[in-house]
């Protein structure tokens, strides 16, 4: 890169502000001007004075910082980083939708409410469960809902000794973390050595102190747990609930409902295996299925459909369709209004255009393309474990004769044009990497992936220092991500921090 385009980048706004320059085309006050009643302004704000094209240009330049799904492939295990069709955005940005307000009185949405109800009854039905509110905000908001709502429900039973919730060491760091805010104790259940949950392990922690267990189906391996049947059973015996994670969807959708095989309570996570964007800071949504046993501790608003409309009548005198009601014994809202609303757009869109057999054709897609790419890694990386896997499989980035690590080689697959698998997640497989190719993608781009990959394993020998520096082509190389994480700066002084770190 050309030394003085690489300066432009690196300039802040502030370094960019030049002064007296603006955007600013308000007409001259024609009014007295006056003093505000209180000083709000306690010292001069210093606002960088920039042009309309000088902010395009720095955001972005900034954004094409940035990896995107749009931009390239993004393998990033347990996300399910697909594409999302940009019909779901055209459809979000209806005027009805995109317009209405969260405090209009209801018969004046009865569409939206109309969109939610039925997607609450399309979520019922891949999950096969006995209602869905739409309120939590992500996925670890569903985790910590669901548990609130397992307290309440003990609290009513009256069984309140049920204190613990049981844990794969497997599971997804927000399982232990909802399980701690919602006043629960985490216990840990060793995962065996085919990868599943170690049956012995949970009948000997099944007992009356057990509120539930958290489990992840197929699990972080990308594996089926072959037991999901008895490790149900075994959890109800004991009197306790099962929870779903059901962040990860996507190799289900449409082949297995958890609603079936038992489960009591699972969040879905739209953000991953409906569709919508994801990362970046966008809004998720992590809606709530459940079973009878739960259905009246949801959280509200939810929205049903009047069973007798009067149709007949004169207009003025037409009962909205659509209202809202919270269940008899909820736990309360979640959030303010009613979710995430441009989410479920997004997600009804998403789900509309593929149908029933369109979303069951995209998870055999997602199941076959995992299982496509690990048979095409065989033999360059060891396996966690060696199985059939479902949408996403663990590989171990380790190369014999080599110094090389996981995150190694993970750095140097930016130079190559890919995002990195996630690395060194889950916790219990050493040097992990965790890919989930997800069903949008081409056999081009696996290909191309696995040449990349294949291509850094003769480099972990021939020159190991190469991946030990890398990545060489991005914007910003390799950083000490502990200190970034340690000691986030979001300061407007990027340079200093810069420096700081490199
Ligand atoms: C992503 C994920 C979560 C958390 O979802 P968020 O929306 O990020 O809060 C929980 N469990 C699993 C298995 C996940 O992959």
């Amino acid at each position: 890169m050309p030394e003085i385009e690489k300066r432009s980048i690196e300039k802040t706004v502030y370094e960019l502000s030049s002064q007296g320059r603006s955007t600013n085309l308000m007409p001259e006050c024609d009014v007295p001007e006056a003093k505000l009643p209180v000083d709000l302004l306690h010292e001069d704000l210093h606002l960088p004075e920039l042009s309309e094209l000088d902010v395009v240009r720095h955001f972005i330049r900034l954004s094409q910082r940035n990896f995107c799904v749009d931009s390239g492939f993004y393998p990033l295990g347990s996300c399910t980083m697909k594409y999302n069709p940009k019909i779901n955005e055209a459809c979000a940005r209806l005027a009805g939708f995109s317009q209405s307000h969260p405090l209009q009185p209801i018969d004046t949405v009865q569409g939206n409410l109309a969109l939610m109800f039925e997607l609450q009854e399309w979520l019922k039905e891949i999950g096969g469960f006995a209602a869905v509110s739409l309120q939590p905000t992500a996925g670890a908001q569903g985790e910590l809902t669901a548990l609130l709502m397992m307290r309440a429900y003990f609290r009513d039973r009256g069984e309140t000794g049920r204190t613990q919730i049981l844990i794969p060491d497997s599971a997804h760091g927000t399982n232990p973390a909802s399980t701690t805010m919602a006043g629960f104790e985490a216990l840990e259940i060793p995962s065996d050595e085919h990868g599943n949950l170690d049956l012995a392990a949970l009948k000997a922690a099944c007992d009356a102190s057990v509120a539930g267990l958290m489990i992840t189906n197929p699990n972080t391996l990308g594996l089926f747990e072959r037991n999901i049947e008895s490790i149900v059973r075994c959890v109800h015996n004991c009197g306790g609930l099962v929870y779903g994670d059901g962040a990860n969807m996507n190799a289900l959708v449409g082949a297995v409902r958890p609603g079936d095989l038992g489960i009591d309570v699972m969040h879905y996570n739209l953000h991953k295996t409906f569709g919508t964007p994801h990362g970046g800071g966008g809004p998720g949504c992590g809606p709530l299925g459940v079973s009878e046993k739960l259905a009246s501790y949801l959280p509200g608003p939810m929205v049903r459909r009047a069973k007798n409309a009067e149709k007949s009548e004169p207009a003025e005198k037409i009962k909205p369709v659509y209202t809202l009601f919270t269940p008899e014994k909820s736990i309360g809202r979640m959030n303010s209004h009613f979710g995430s609303f441009g989410v479920f757009v997004r997600a009804y869109a998403y789900i509309l255009q593929h149908g029933a057999e369109g979303l069951k054709q995209s998870a055999l897609h997602a199941v076959l393309n995992a299982n496509y790419l690990r048979e095409r890694l065989r033999g360059i990386y060891p396996l966690s474990h060696d199985r059939t896997c479902m949408h996403e499989f663990v590989l171990q980035g380790k190369i014999e004769g080599s110094s090389v690590r996981a995150v190694d080689i993970s750095k140097r697959l930016l130079d190559y044009g890919f995002h990195p698998p996630t690395t060194y997640f889950p916790l219990i497989v050493p040097e992990a990497l965790m890919i989930e190719p997800t069903e949008t993608e081409s056999k081009q781009t696996l290909d191309a992936f696995a040449d990349a990959l294949k291509a850094i394993a003769q480099e972990a020998v021939d020159h190991p220092e190469i991946l030990h520096t890398a990545p060489h082509t991005t914007a910003v190389g390799r950083l000490d991500e502990v200190r970034a994480a340690r000691k986030l700066k979001l300061r407007e002084d990027v340079v200093q921090v810069k420096k700081e770190f490199e």
